[in-house]
């Protein structure tokens, strides 16, 4: 009978191990910076959950939610947090990624012309250049700045940024092939 009991102690244990892993992947993107239509003045705000409701509403599947952050604070503070209501019904729609994921459709980078395609989020993430020039990530975004990203950022693929940044730290180490770079740098 022992072997009955290990395979069910074994299914258990595997459901609970895929339940938790559902959990934990949930609940990071919930964690994560959310972009909503702010019900006062209906332009985007960029938000964050309180980590730990987050956490507990992931588990749970329904819990009762509250922004930790947002990009009208501290002006707004005192406001209902009315938006809410968006990342409870439609979370996948106020999700950053996704939204970024939308906004990187169909586009080219800026500096190399490829087309970004598919988006890989773990290996070659795409990246953005400001009006400055400077190219960053998505985690380098400050809630404040992530409304206005869109309007004002381009897009870049993960080897330019990466090119980018290496010619930024180490200027002294980077030569231009003149024949090459020509075109694409003097074009932005
Ligand atoms: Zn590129």
């Amino acid at each position: 009978m022992s072997w009955l009991v290990y395979a069910v102690v074994t299914i258990a244990v595997v459901v609970a191990a895929g339940f938790a892993a559902r959990v934990v992947v949930r609940a990071r993107r919930l964690r994560e910076p959310m972009l909503v239509d702010c019900p006062e003045n209906h332009e985007v705000a960029a938000v964050k959950l309180d980590p730990a409701l987050a956490t507990r509403a992931a588990a749970l599947g329904h819990a009762e939610l509250q922004l930790s952050q947002c990009s009208r604070w501290p002006e707004r503070k005192a406001c209902g947090q009315e938006c809410l209501k968006q990342i409870e019904t439609q979370p996948e729609d106020c999700m950053l990624r996704a939204t970024v994921t939308k906004w990187y459709e169909g586009k080219s980078c800026v500096m190399c012309g490829k087309p970004l395609g598919t988006i890989d989020w773990l290996q070659h993430r795409p990246a953005i250049m400001g009006p400055d020039n400077r190219t960053a990530e998505w985690f380098d975004v400050t809630l404040e700045q992530l409304p206005k990203v869109f309007s004002t950022h381009k897009p870049v693929c993960w080897d330019c940024h990466i090119a980018e940044t290496f010619r930024q730290q180490r200027p002294d180490l980077v030569i231009d092939n003149p024949w090459k770079g020509a075109g694409t740098r003097a074009a932005r």
